[in-house]
């Protein structure tokens, strides 16, 4: 096993996976931005390392700096976390190359499922139901149109390097058409500088449903269950809840599906398999080949920690449970407070922690990278942190949530807190009957605008 790991990431994640390592008795080098010198990781890691300037572009995905600060600290790994250089094919392939472990898949399945329409291509071939659209890449919007008229409207843009749903947009008419995808390709282009689009349906209230994975070198591949992430806002997750309420058989059916995708690209480590579901039908849309945030919700229902078993695997060891071994016990919530204002479209809030208390009982955890004085830069993501909390039923895991974020405080920095409080609130979140077009039907009230419903 290895005896000292570089966590090339920092916030929250970077917390969870310096706390898993101390746990494991493994040293730990953490790396910072300059505006990151006060931050939690630095301070709780055993090392650290400065690898430049506070853009992300200066620092945290600065590849050449962060492999020379792994070597200079004699790291036998690096755990990439989410984000930043978790899916990215080249510095897999650069660590490997100088003798240091990659905690995740390889390079060459990190290129696979990483590009979104070439994985649709694979996931055809392997019998994988994708949302029905285009094979592949579209060649142009000539193609596109044409395959449209096809598979009729409504019909979602995609780009193959999205992530963090940027790079999307819905045409429901012809007419809406050419300006949805010339939008959906410039914002492509501006973000990752790859305007490669593909086509799907877009799937009227369906809900995201996501399969934990996880697999080992020797072929062994388990499901941890799945996630339904369901409530979100533009495309990005808020809150989510292990398990969904699908049925007992649905969840055998994906689950064999999630571990046939996976078991095609000869898939190690641990990584997500997400599906679009509506009524009984599901379709894969995109695996993430990396650690997500929401991971937690699926360590409290079955008892595994995903960051120790991602170190064990990468460190060569064969996984220690069966599917058969995998019971999902209770029913886990995360609520992901985010340092910005509703109220104003939800712009990012950085700024100074005057008073932070977080409530703590059974079944309620936090993981976060904020302390009291904390100062929160304003150059990276706005997420602060993770409520998650655990219940015997899905009843209980709400009530236990409603009152961990009413006694939550954090004074000093905008944040969602009473939004998140309203969606658990709000009786259609109670009755589990949401999909995805949630946040958006239910806007006004969620923002205090109107009554609660
Ligand atoms: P990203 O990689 O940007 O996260 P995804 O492909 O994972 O993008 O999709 C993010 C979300 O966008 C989904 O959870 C879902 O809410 C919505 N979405 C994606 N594809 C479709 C589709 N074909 N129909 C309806 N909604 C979709």
């Amino acid at each position: 096993m290895f005896q000292k790991i570089l966590i090339a990431n920092r916030g929250e994640i970077a917390v969870r996976i310096i706390r898993a390592c101390k746990q494991m008795g493994i040293e730990t080098v953490a790396i910072y931005s300059e505006a990151d010198q006060y931050s939690l990781h630095v301070q709780i890691a055993d090392e650290a390392v400065c690898v430049g300037g506070n853009k992300s572009s200066e620092s945290y995905l600065k590849m050449e700096n962060i492999i020379s600060a792994a070597i200079s600290k004699g790291a036998e790994a690096i755990h990439p976390g989410f984000g930043f250089l978790s899916e990215n094919a080249r510095f897999a392939d650069l660590c490997e190359s100088v003798g240091i472990r990659f905690i995740g898949p390889s390079g060459s399945v990190i290129e696979k499922m990483g590009n979104k329409s070439k994985a649709r291509e694979l996931m055809i071939k392997a019998n994988v139901p994708v949302v029905p659209g285009s094979e592949g890449a579209l060649k142009n919007i000539v193609e596109a149109k044409k395959l449209t008229t096809k598979i009729g409207y409504p019909v979602l843009i995609k780009a193959s390097a999205g992530g963090g749903g940027r790079g999307m947009r819905v045409a429901y008419t012809e007419l809406e058409f050419d300006n949805a995808y010339e939008t959906a390709r410039s914002e492509a282009f501006n973000a990752f500088g790859d305007d490669t689009m593909y086509l799907e349906k877009y799937i009227i209230n369906s809900k995201h449903i996501e399969f934990q994975i996880i697999a080992d070198k020797y072929g062994n591949v388990v499901h941890l269950g799945e996630r339904d992430c369901s409530i979100q806002r533009r495309n990005q997750k808020v809150i989510e809840e292990a398990p969904s309420l699908i049925s007992e058989e649905l969840r055998q059916k994906m689950g064999e599906i999630a571990i046939k995708a996976s078991k095609s690209v000869n898939y190690v480590n641990a990584g997500t398999i997400e599906f679009l579901l509506t009524g009984d039908d599901f379709y894969f849309i995109e695996m993430n080949t990396r650690i997500q945030v929401e991971h937690p919700v699926t360590e409290m229902v079955t008892g595994i920690d995903i960051v120790k078993e991602q170190i064990n695997i990468a460190g060569g060891e064969e996984l220690s449970f069966t599917q058969e071994d995998i019971k999902l016990e209770g029913h886990s919530i995360e609520v992901r407070i985010n340092a910005e204002n509703p109220k104003e479209n939800f712009r990012p809030s950085p700024g100074k922690v005057e008073l932070l208390h977080v409530p703590s009982g059974h079944g309620v955890r936090f993981d976060s990278f904020l302390y009291t004085g904390y100062q929160i830069p304003p150059f990276y993501d706005s997420m602060m942190g993770k409520v998650i909390v655990h219940g015997k039923t899905r009843e209980e895991a709400i009530k236990k949530m409603r009152a961990t974020l009413d006694e939550l405080i954090i004074e000093g920095v905008d944040n969602n807190r009473q939004f998140c409080m309203r969606i658990l609130f709000n009786n259609e979140y109670y009755k589990g009957t949401f999909d995805t077009g949630f946040i958006p039907k239910h806007s006004g009230s969620l923002l205090g605008y109107d009554d609660y419903e």
